[in-house]
This record gives structure tokens, sequence and C-alpha cells, in this order.
């Protein structure tokens, strides 16, 4: 089946996962900003990733017949020098214009500091400033539940921010029902270790419903598993499962959010 990867981090991954992935359907794909493992010490090494997610990585897919697009921001786990989110912060907006970018993301928080908050909330800011949708991550975990709710705070408290614009990422069994009744998408991250495992994603779905709401294997440097949405498929077909409620999962649900935005094309 044809399906979208709406949140990995080819940067880390290999070309052996390019062919793997596009051998088991991924047609599009969605690259949001992260943490690269280590603290870069200054915005001139933000620029260099920023320019490798924007110009360089979308090259890298099309060899695979894969369309890669990606979000741009300051990730949680670097907000807590506020000098150098300034400077991020400043040179984020050349790169949301690049043709390929969705958004901004993946901001939030890590630890729910009082610095992480701030640069969330200036990054809401910017996003509403510019029109811009919003891919989020949520903490581990055992922060997961506050850092939501305070996630959810910040926005519902922005009349400017429209909540079916807004994915709230790494959704688990206590977190999901609290961002589908505040209106926005939820993101579903199927990890081998910590996060969803397929079956938890299946028994999220048959009591949560599948509307605004997609999977992803967040796949990055660390222990992850590129195919894990293909593994997801597999697992909702064993559970008895028909084609058209896993297509909706992964495919027609991340095409109804991203197309949202004009930049992302279906693939033909
Ligand atoms: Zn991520």
């Amino acid at each position: 089946m044809r399906y979208i990867e709406p949140h990995i981090h080819m940067v880390s991954r290999t070309t052996d996962d390019y062919q793997r992935l596009a051998e088991s359907g991924v047609v599009a794909m969605t690259e949001p900003a992260f943490w690269a493992g280590f603290d870069r010490c200054s915005a001139d090494g933000f620029s260099d990733y920023f320019r490798q997610l924007t110009v360089y990585e979308p090259r890298r897919a099309t060899v695979f017949g894969i369309a890669h697009y990606c979000w741009i921001c300051l990730n949680p786990k670097e907000a807590e020098d506020l000098a150098l989110a300034k400077d991020v912060l400043s040179i984020v907006p050349d790169y949301l214009r690049a043709p390929t970018c969705l958004g901004v993301g993946e901001i939030g928080l890590n630890k729910n500091s009082r610095n992480e908050l701030q640069v969330f909330e200036a990054h809401v800011q910017l996003a509403a400033d510019l029109n811009q949708m919003i891919l989020i991550h949520t903490p581990h975990l055992e922060d997961k539940y506050k850092g939501t709710r305070l996630i959810i705070d910040v926005l519902q408290n922005h009349s400017a921010i429209d909540p079916t614009r807004v994915i709230i990422d790494h959704v688990e069994e206590h977190t999901a029902p609290l961002v589908l009744d505040h209106g926005f998408w939820a993101g579903m991250t199927l990890y081998p270790q910590t996060k969803c495992t397929p079956a938890r994603a299946v028994d999220i779905l048959e009591t949560c419903g599948t509307d605004r709401i997609w999977l992803n294997s967040a796949a990055d440097w660390g222990v992850s598993d590129p195919l894990a949405v293909a593994k997801f498929q597999l697992e909702a077909r064993r559970r008895g499962h028909a084609d058209a409620f896993v297509h909706k999962i992964v495919f027609e649900n991340p095409v109804r959010f991203l197309g949202q935005n004009p930049k992302f094309q279906v693939p033909a």
C-alpha cells in the first residue's frame, strides 16, 4: 500500500533506509527539525542544518521516488540558551519560505522548563504572524501529560491559532483524547522502546476513532525503526481491520492535514 511517513529524521538515516522505505510503499515524507543528539553552539550550526533539510535531503529522497518535505524551528532540547534561541528564531523565517517547508516544527516541550515554555511561545507567535502550520513534539514518559496540557494551554490562549492546522505528536493512551477533544490533530509515534507499539496504536485507534490522527516512526539517530508504519499496517490487518481503515490512517489523513499547505502535493 502506498503510504506517507509524516515524521522521520532522514538526515540521520542511510540510503539503505530510503531504499527500504520506498520498497515498503512510502511516496512522501516530512522531516521536522529537531535535536542532533548534541547541542549546536551557534546559529550558524542551525543554518547549515536548515539548508540540509530544505535543499539537500529533498534531492536525496527524489532518487528513491519519494517526495521530501520539512518543518523548521529550534527544537525544545536546545531551548535553554535563550540568547541562542533568539538568534535561531531570527533566521527561521528565511527557511520557512523554502518550497518544501510546510511550517514550524517540531516545537514543544522536553522537560517542561520555564525557558522551554518561553521559546515555545515565541515559536507559536512566529507561526501566527506568518500564518504557518505547526507540528508539535510532546515530552516523554512521566513529563508527557503535564507537558501536553501546558502546550494546549498556550495554543488555546492564542486567538490566531487554528487547532485544525496544528498536529500534536507522540500522543499515547492518556494524551490522545486530550489532544483530539480540543480540536487538534494527533500524531502517534511507533518506537521499539519508549512510545507506542503497533499493537497499542491499533488499541488507541479502536478507542479514539480514526479522525484527525496519523502515525509515524519518528526514526532518528537513536534506536528506532523507519519501517514502523509498515509494521502497523500488518498489525491492523492481523486484527481484522479492512484496507480502507489502514489507508485512511497511513495515507488519507496525512494528505488531509498536510494538504492544508498548498506546497504539499500528493504524489501521483
Ligand atoms: Zn522527531
